[in-house]
C-alpha cells in the first residue's frame, strides 16, 4: 500500500469527526475527543494488539476550538497499535483505544493503524443494498452467528464466524425460508469471550459493548489480525447482498460492558454517563449505568456510529437494545442522518427500559411516544404476549394455548398497533391507547432472543402438550405473526422447531443450549414448509402489508367470533393484490369453532398445518369451520 492509495482512502471514505487517526508514511495524526479538564493526556504507540513493545510515548495538547486532543508522530506507524491515557484530578484513568477505534488488536485493547481499503473484499465497491419499496416488505430473522452455525449438524465451514454466511448452505437456507433480512446480535466487538481463548468454550450474545465501531474479533478467523475481521464482516454483508437479504445490527449504545473499564469513562470520566440526583451511576439498562443520549457527545457519538456503519459497511438497519434509554431527539436526529445515507434504513427498537432513567420519561424513547417519532418502530410486546403469554412467567399461557381474553390484543397486533375502529383498547393487555401512528412503526413477533423459544414456552404454559400439538400451536403463533399488518420478526430457528432446553436467559448458556439442530430440518420438514409458505404468502399478496394506517382501516376488518377465536377479512384487493377478501381464522381452542363469512365460493390457501397458494380446496359457504388449534386462510374467488 503506497502513499497515494492512503491519501485516497483518507478522502473516499466519510470522515468521522469523533476521533480521527490519519495515517501517512511519513507521520500519523491523532485527534481524540478527551475531557476539556484533563491535566494530561498521553498517546502511546505499542508493536503489538497485546502485550509487545511500548515504542513510544507522546503528550497530546488540547485544540479548544475542536474540543480534541491532538498530537502528531513522525515515521511510518502502518502495523502498530496506540492507546491513550488520561490524567484527571490526580487519577490516570487507564489506557484505551478511544470511544472512536475503528480497527483494534485482541480483545479490544488497543487501537490498530491500517487502512480500510486494505479491508475491502472484491466487487465492495459496488455492493448495493437489495432493493426494498416499504418497510412494511421486510421480514426479519434474528440470528446469532455461533447459535446458527456452531452444531456439527449444520454442514457450514466456518461455525460461529462471519464468514459462514457467505457459504451456499448458509444462503440457501435463509433465501429458501424466504426472509429478505437477518437481524445480527451483536456484532460489533464486545468484552466477554475472550479471543486469545477461542479453543475453549465460549458463549455470549455479546449486549457487553467494548468498541462499538469495530467487528468483534472472535466471529472472525484471526482476532489478532485487525483487517481480519473488518474483511470478513463485508464479505458476509456482500454475500447476504448478492442473495437479496438485508443486514440489520443490533446496537447497544445504551450501557457499556463497566464504567471503569469503558472507553467512555477513561477518556472523560462521567460524562457520558446519567447520575441520579444524589450522585449515583443511573441504571436504566439494569446492567449498571446508562449512558447519556442527551448530551452532545453521547448523542454525536450514536449518531456518528450508525453513520459509520452504514457508510463502511453497508449496514441496512438498526435495531436499539433499550430504546428507551435514550432521548426521542437524539432517535430523530438519527433518523434525520440516515435518512441523508438511505432513507430505507430501517430503525426499530425496544420500547422500553430495564429500570429508571436519569432523564424525564416524557422525553424518552419509549413505545408510548413512538407517535412522535416518525420512521422509527417498536417491539410490539401486546401480541407477542397475547399469543404466548406474559414476560414475567413462564409458565402462564395465553392465545395459543387456548386461553380466552387475549383476543383484542392479538387483534391490535395484527393491525400493526394502530389506531382501529373496531379494536376496545380497553381490552388490550399493555397499551390503552394506539402507539403507532402506521403499522411498520409496530414489530410482531412471538419469540426473540430474551426468554424462551417458542418450542419451550408451548412445553412450559401447556402441561403434557403432545409433539403433534406443539406443532400445530406453533405454526397457529406464526400464522398471527405473518399475517400481521405490523413488521413480522421470527428467531433464528423456530422454523426448525429450536429448543433451548427451557433455558429462559441463555447470554451465556453452552452452545449445547442455543445452538440449531439442523437434523431438526428432516425430522419436522412440514414446520419448515409451513414457514416458508407463511413467508411466501405474504411477500406476494400486498394486502398483508398495506403499510398505510388509513389503508389498515380502510381494508381491515374484524369478523364477530367466540373466546379462542379471532378471524378477519382484508376487503377486496388492496394495492393491486391478485386475490380478493383474504379471510384468516384463528381457532386456539381444543375444539372445532365456526365463524360466519359472507356468502362466496372461496379458495382455501391454508388450513390444517398445509399451506398451497394454489389453493388447497374451493369451497362455497356462508360459514367456515375451523379445526382445534389451526388457521384458515382463503380468499373469495367470486
Ligand atoms: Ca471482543
Amino acid at each position: 500500500m503506497g502513499l497515494l492509495s492512503f491519501l485516497f482512502a483518507a478522502s473516499a471514505r466519510s470522515q468521522v469527526d469523533f476521533q480521527q487517526v490519519e495515517y501517512s508514511p511519513r507521520a500519523t495524526d491523532f485527534k481524540f475527543v478527551a475531557a476539556p479538564d484533563a491535566k494530561r493526556v498521553v498517546l502511546n504507540i505499542y508493536d503489538s494488539g497485546a502485550g509487545g513493545r511500548l515504542l513510544k510515548s507522546k503528550k497530546m495538547k488540547l485544540d479548544k476550538l475542536s474540543q480534541q486532543w491532538k498530537v502528531r508522530v513522525k515515521g511510518n506507524l502502518a502495523g502498530t497499535f496506540y492507546t491513550i491515557n488520561v490524567l484527571k484530578d490526580g487519577k490516570w484513568y487507564g489506557e484505551t483505544p478511544g470511544v472512536f477505534a475503528q480497527a483494534v488488536g485482541i480483545n479490544g485493547q488497543r487501537g490498530a493503524i491500517i487502512s480500510l481499503d486494505d479491508t475491502d473484499p472484491v466487487g465492495w465497491n459496488v455492493d448495493k443494498r437489495p432493493a426494498l419499496a416499504s418497510p412494511s416488505d421486510l421480514v426479519i430473522y434474528e440470528m446469532h452467528h455461533r447459535d446458527f452455525s456452531v452444531s456439527p449438524t449444520s454442514s457450514i465451514k466456518n461455525k460461529g464466524k462471519f464468514l459462514a454466511l457467505t457459504e451456499p448452505r448458509a444462503i440457501s437456507h435463509l433465501t429458501t425460508l424466504g426472509i429478505n433480512a437477518v437481524h445480527i446480535l451483536p456484532s460489533f466487538d464486545y468484552a466477554s469471550v475472550d479471543e486469545s481463548q477461542l479453543e475453549k468454550p465460549q458463549y455470549n450474545w455479546g449486549y457487553d459493548p467494548l468498541n462499538y465501531n469495530v467487528p468483534e474479533g472472535s466471529y472472525s478467523t484471526d482476532p489478532a489480525d485487525p483487517k481480519c475481521r473488518i474483511n470478513e464482516f463485508k464479505q458476509m454483508v456482500q454475500a447476504l447482498h448478492k442473495a437479496g437479504i438485508r443486514v440489520i445490527l443490533d446496537v447497544v449504545y445504551n450501557h457499556t460492558f463497566d464504567i471503569e473499564g469503558s472507553a467512555f469513562q477513561r477518556t472523560w470520566p462521567d460524562y457520558y454517563y446519567r447520575k441520579t440526583a444524589d450522585g449515583q451511576y443511573s441504571n436504566g439498562s439494569g446492567c449498571g449505568n446508562e449512558t447519556a443520549s442527551d448530551k452532545a457527545w453521547m448523542r454525536k457519538f450514536i449518531i456518528e456510529s450508525v453513520k459509520y456503519w452504514a457508510n463502511e459497511y453497508h449496514i441496512d438497519g438498526f435495531r436499539f437494545d433499550l430504546m428507551a434509554v435514550h432521548d426521542i431527539e437524539t432517535m430523530n436526529l438519527v433518523r434525520k442522518e440516515l435518512d441523508k445515507i438511505d432513507p430505507s434504513i430501517f430503525i426499530y427498537g425496544e420500547g422500553w427500559s430495564a429500570g429508571s432513567c436519569a432523564y424525564p420519561e416524557d422525553k424518552l424513547a419509549f413505545k408510548a411516544n413512538v407517535t412522535e417519532m416518525p420512521c422509527i418502530a417498536a417491539f410490539s410486546d401486546e401480541i407477542r404476549d397475547a399469543l404466548r403469554g406474559p414476560w414475567n412467567d413462564d409458565s402462564q399461557g395465553a392465545f395459543i394455548v387456548g386461553l380466552k381474553d387475549n383476543e383484542e390484543s392479538l387483534k391490535y397486533g395484527i393491525a400493526g398497533c394502530i389506531d382501529h375502529p373496531q379494536i376496545d383498547m380497553t381490552k388490550v393487555n399493555y397499551s390503552k391507547k394506539a402507539w403507532a401512528k402506521e403499522p411498520q412503526q409496530a414489530i410482531a413477533y412471538v419469540s426473540c432472543h430474551d426468554d424462551m423459544c417458542l418450542v419451550d414456552r408451548l412445553k412450559a404454559s401447556k402441561k403434557g402438550i403432545t409433539e403433534a400439538e406443539l406443532i400445530r400451536l406453533d405454526l397457529l403463533a406464526q400464522t398471527a405473526v405473518f399475517t400481521s399488518q405490523g413488521i413480522p420478526f421470527m428467531l433464528s430457528g423456530e422454523e426448525m422447531l429450536r429448543t433451548k432446553q427451557g433455558v429462559h436467559n441463555s447470554y451465556n448458556s453452552p452452545d449445547a443450549i442455543n445452538q440449531l439442530d439442523w437434523d431438526n430440518l428432516k425430522r419436522y420438514p412440514q414446520v419448515f414448509n409451513y414457514y416458508k409458505g407463511l413467508i411466501s404468502m405474504r411477500r406476494n399478496h400486498p394486502a398483508f402489508r398495506l403499510g398505510s394506517a388509513d389503508l389498515v382501516r380502510k381494508h381491515l376488518e374484524f369478523l364477530p367470533t367466540s373466546d379462542c377465536l379471532v378471524a378477519f377479512r382484508i376487503n377486496g384487493s388492496p394495492k393491486g393484490d391478485t386475490w380478493k377478501n383474504i379471510t384468516v381464522v384463528l381457532n386456539s381452542a381444543d375444539h372445532p369453532q365456526s365463524v360466519s363469512i359472507p356468502q362466496g365460493k372461496y379458495t382455501v390457501v391454508c388450513c390444517d398445518g398445509i399451506i398451497n397458494e394454489n389453493g388447497i380446496e374451493t369451497i362455497e359457504t356462508d360459514q367456515i369451520e375451523v379445526d382445534p388449534q389451526t388457521a384458515i386462510i382463503m380468499w373469495n374467488v367470486e
